[in-house]
C-alpha cells in the first residue's frame, strides 16, 4: 500500500483542482501525505509565480486541517544547463522539492534554446530524435540540477530528452534524491530500469495528477514494478514500511 502522493498539480499551475480537492480525494483514498508540486517559476505557460506562495502556503495549512491529510507545499522546478530555475534563497520557501526537464520551460542559458527547446520540439512535432551530443548536454544538465538543488525527486526521467540514466542514477544515489516512476509517462527500457536498479537508488510512485480525482493513481508505477519480486518494494520510499528520509523534506524550518 502506498501511503503518500508527492507529485500532485493544482490550479496554482497545470492542474484542474485546488489544495483542498487534491487534499479531500487523498483522504478518501487514505493516503497520510500528498505534495503539492505545482511547475516551476520558468515554466512558458504555467509556471507558478512567486506572488502566490504565500497563497499556496496558508492553503496548504488549512487543507492539512481540515482533511487530516499532512500537505506538503512543493514545487517541481524545471531543469536547464544552469541546474535549475530555483535559486539558493527560494529552497526555504518549499517543504520538498521535485525537479524534471519540461519542454516548455525558459532556458537557463541562451544555448539551452538550441540544445534542448528546439531538438525537443522537433521531437515532439516531426518525431525526430535529438541527437548523442544533445543527450549528453542533457545528462550533464541533470547531474548539475541534482548536484547544486536540495531535490528529492527527479521526475519523469528521460522524458522529453533521453540521459544516460546509469550517471543520473549515481548522481541520485550519492545525493540522495529518489528517481519517479510517473503516473503520466515512464521513459524507461527494461536495461535501462535494471541500470537504475543496480545503482542502489531509492525509487518513488507518484501520480503526477493534474485532476483532483488522478491523486493517489499509482497504477502506471505499481504496474511497471509488478514484472519484478516483491522486494523491489523496499526501495520505495512511499511504500507502506519504506522510511521516507528524502533530501529536502521536512528541513525547512531547520
Ligand atoms: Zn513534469
Ligand atoms: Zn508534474
Amino acid at each position: 500500500m502506498f501511503l503518500a502522493d508527492y507529485h500532485t498539480h493544482t490550479r496554482y499551475s497545470h492542474g484542474i483542482g485546488s489544495v483542498m480537492d487534491n487534499a479531500m480525494v487523498a483522504k478518501e483514498k487514505n493516503l497520510r501525505e500528498i505534495a503539492v508540486t505545482d511547475h516551476g517559476f520558468s515554466h512558458i505557460t504555467y509556471g507558478i509565480r512567486r506572488k502566490d506562495l504565500a497563497n499556496l502556503r496558508r492553503d496548504c495549512i488549512e487543507a492539512s486541517e481540515v482533511s487530516g491529510v499532512k500537505v506538503l507545499m512543493g514545487i517541481e522546478a524545471n531543469i536547464n544547463s544552469l541546474g535549475t530555475d530555483l535559486k539558493p534563497d527560494d529552497f526555504r520557501a518549499f517543504d520538498i522539492i521535485l525537479a524534471g526537464y519540461h519542454k516548455f520551460a525558459m532556458p537557463g542559458r541562451f544555448s539551452d534554446f538550441f540544445n534542448f527547446t528546439i531538438p525537443s520540439a522537433l521531437d515532439t512535432i516531426l518525431k525526430v530524435k535529438p541527437s548523442d551530443r544533445v543527450d549528453k548536454l542533457m545528462t550533464r544538465a541533470v547531474v548539475k540540477a541534482i548536484t547544486t538543488t536540495p531535490i528529492d525527486i527527479l521526475t519523469h526521467i528521460s522524458y522529453g530528452i533521453h540521459v544516460d540514466v546509469g550517471e543520473v542514477a549515481k548522481a541520485c544515489r550519492d545525493y540522495g534524491t529518489c528517481i519517479e516512476l510517473n503516473g503520466k509517462r515512464i521513459c524507461l527500457n527494461r536495461d535501462e530500469f535494471e541500470t537504475i536498479l543496480s545503482s542502489g537508488v531509492r525509487l518513488v510512485v507518484n501520480s503526477d495528477a493534474h485532476s483532483p480525482d488522478k491523486v493517489g493513481d499509482f497504477s502506471r508505477g505499481e504496474e511497471y514494478l509488478s514484472q519484478y519480486s516483491s522486494e523491489i518494494m523496499e526501495r520505495v520510499v512511499n511504500y507502506e514500511g519504506v522510511a521516507t528520509d528524502l533530501r529536502w523534506y521536512g528541513r525547512r524550518d531547520i
